[in-house]
Formats: C-alpha cells, sequence, structure tokens
C-alpha cells in the first residue's frame, strides 16, 4: 500500500521536532525558521542561501532546512513534485526521503555533474 501524504507530513513534523531538539541541545538558536506563508519564494532563495553557508558548519541546520521546505510544499500543495523536472516524485523514494527535492532521475543528473 503506498504511503498516504498525511503520514510523510507526520513523519516531516516529526523530524522537524527531533531536529529542533537537536539543535537546541547543541546550544545553537541561529534558526529563524522559513517563514511560512509571506513571500515564499524569497524566503526560499534566501533561506537556501543561509543553509548553503551553515551546511558546512552544521548537518542539522541543512536537514531542517530540507524538511521546512518539503513542510512549505504540502501548504503550496506541490509536495511531491520534482524541482527539476516538474513529474511527480516516486512514492517509494519519497517513503524513504520524505524531503527529496528531485526525482531519481534529475538526482542521479545532478549527482554526475559534481
Ligand atoms: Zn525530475
Amino acid at each position: 500500500m503506498p504511503v498516504s501524504n498525511e503520514e510523510l507530513r507526520n513523519r516531516l513534523l516529526q523530524e522537524r521536532a527531533y531536529l529542533l531538539e537537536q539543535l537546541t541541545r547543541s546550544g545553537e538558536n541561529e534558526y529563524r525558521g522559513a517563514g511560512y506563508g509571506n513571500h515564499i519564494a524569497d524566503d526560499a532563495t534566501e533561506t537556501f542561501e543561509q543553509a548553503k553557508e551553515v551546511s558546512l558548519q552544521r548537518n542539522e541546520t541543512s536537514l531542517l532546512w530540507l524538511v521546512d521546505h518539503a513542510l512549505e510544499k504540502f501548504e503550496l500543495g506541490t509536495y511531491g513534485i520534482c524541482e527539476a523536472c516538474g513529474a511527480p516524485i516516486d512514492r517509494a523514494r519519497l517513503k524513504a526521503l520524505p524531503y527529496a527535492l528531485y526525482c531519481l532521475d534529475c538526482q542521479a543528473q545532478i549527482e554526475q555533474r559534481r
């Protein structure tokens, strides 16, 4: 039986709570959240830039950005859509990686370019 959006969203919320706890424990209080609602596109770009910078320092922070970003996409109704080609991401992939940004094909292409 395929995993439901509801279940994926719950898993993302759990992951988010866990990551926030980890960050709080390690004394990192810099994270300001992705800002739901207003100026989502601007926020996403800005947050992405921030995430790129901090990802070098803290893996949890970049993971938290991905989780927040995925939750934002639920609000926008674009959850589960590949950000590169716009095709639906395979459900099995989402089940394994609820915050996946790309479908398998695009992910493979991106990794090849590295
Ligand atoms: Zn794709």
